[in-house]
This record gives structure tokens, C-alpha cells and sequence, in this order.
């Protein structure tokens, strides 16, 4: 079994249609899928190596749990937090710094390891959220910042470096503890 540095929780807190499912999925299985059940909670189990260890990452993709009631549980359940928003979507990313208020509230704790990810990054001519203004945000809470999209194929390792890098974090983190 593993040891406990090498398993890392991870959840993806965002607006609904911001691409958390579509991240997942390019993570999981290279694919893009635009078809899914939106009610669904999933935990994706995903043994990997990184750094020439052997990790499980469990990624919680939280579309269809907009509801109340699950958020506190899960923000407990998790060692780290993927916040997601869409370039296209200006309400998405205003609403990234409530989600990590709640996040801290529930884990009565400021420092929560997480990365600020913009996704859709392949829509452009949509853009409403200019990169460097999250990449301000960021800074202000304490996250690194990514912008990519789920919908290019090309961008598959810098997806993957992300979700990589967040368990890297996470280890470091817990080291520190
Ligand atoms: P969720 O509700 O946050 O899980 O969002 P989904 O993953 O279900 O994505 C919502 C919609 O946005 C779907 O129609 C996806 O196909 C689309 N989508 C997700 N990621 C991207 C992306 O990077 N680029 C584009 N163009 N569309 C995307």
C-alpha cells in the first residue's frame, strides 16, 4: 500500500460548465469528451509515478453537486483543490474568491494548497478574464495560476503537468506539517 505522502485528494471547485468534468477526462484518458452525465459525482482513482515514485491521485470532479450539503465534506475529504474557471465566463472567475472563502471556512484554515486554473483557453474570441488580472488573483491567494484548455489535444501534458504539480505541492506541504 502506499504511504500517505503518495496519495493525494484532490477536488475541482468551480461554476458549472467552467470544463472541471472535461479537465478530468483530458487528465484520465487523453480524450476531450463533451457528452456526460451531469449529475454524477465521480472519484477517479489514477495510479501514476511522479518523480520515480508511485502516487494515487483521486481527483473528485464535483459537476452536478452544486447543491448545498456536500461542499463542507469534500473540502474536509481533500488535501488540495483545483479552482476552476472559464476565460469566457467573467461571473466564473468572480466567483473563484467565495469558493476559496469556503473553502477556508470549512477547513478553519488560510493555508489550502490549490492552483487557480483558467480554462478554455482555445476560445479566445470569447476571452472576458484577461490573464494577467488571474494571474494577479493568483498571487493574492496564494496559488500558482494556469491557463489552458480541456478541448485541445495538444495541450494533454500541460494538463498534465498541473494536476502533477499539485501533488508535488501537496507533498511539500505535508512535509512541512
Ligand atoms: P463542468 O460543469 O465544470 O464539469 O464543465 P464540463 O466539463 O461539463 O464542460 C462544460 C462545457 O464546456 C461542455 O460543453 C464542454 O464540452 C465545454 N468545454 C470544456 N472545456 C472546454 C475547453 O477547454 N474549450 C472549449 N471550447 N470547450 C470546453
Amino acid at each position: 500500500s502506499l504511504a500517505d505522502s503518495n496519495v493525494c485528494k484532490i477536488v475541482l471547485l468551480g461554476c458549472p460548465g467552467v470544463g472541471k468534468t472535461a479537465l478530468t477526462v483530458r487528465y484520465m484518458t487523453k480524450r476531450f469528451i463533451g457528452e456526460y452525465c451531469p449529475t454524477l459525482e465521480s472519484i477517479y482513482k489514477c495510479y501514476t509515478t511522479i518523480d520515480d515514485e508511485d502516487v494515487r491521485l483521486e481527483i473528485l470532479d464535483t459537476a452536478g453537486l452544486e447543491h448545498d450539503g456536500w461542499k463542507d465534506g469534500y473540502a474536509l475529504w481533500a488535501d488540495c483543490f483545483i479552482f476552476v474557471y472559464s476565460i469566457t465566463d467573467r461571473y466564473s472567475f468572480d466567483e473563484i474568491i467565495n469558493i476559496k472563502r469556503q473553502v477556508e471556512e470549512v477547513r478553519r484554515s488560510t493555508s489550502v494548497c490549490g492552483i487557480l486554473v483558467g480554462n478554455k483557453s482555445d476560445l479566445l474570441h470569447d476571452r472576458q478574464v484577461p490573464a494577467n488580472e488571474a494571474s494577479e488573483l493568483a498571487d493574492e491567494i496564494g496559488c500558482k495560476f494556469h491557463e489552458v484548455s480541456a478541448a485541445d489535444w495538444t495541450q494533454f501534458d500541460d494538463i498534465k503537468n498541473m494536476f502533477h504539480g499539485l501533488h508535488r505541492e501537496n507533498r511539500r506541504q505535508k512535509f512541512l506539517r
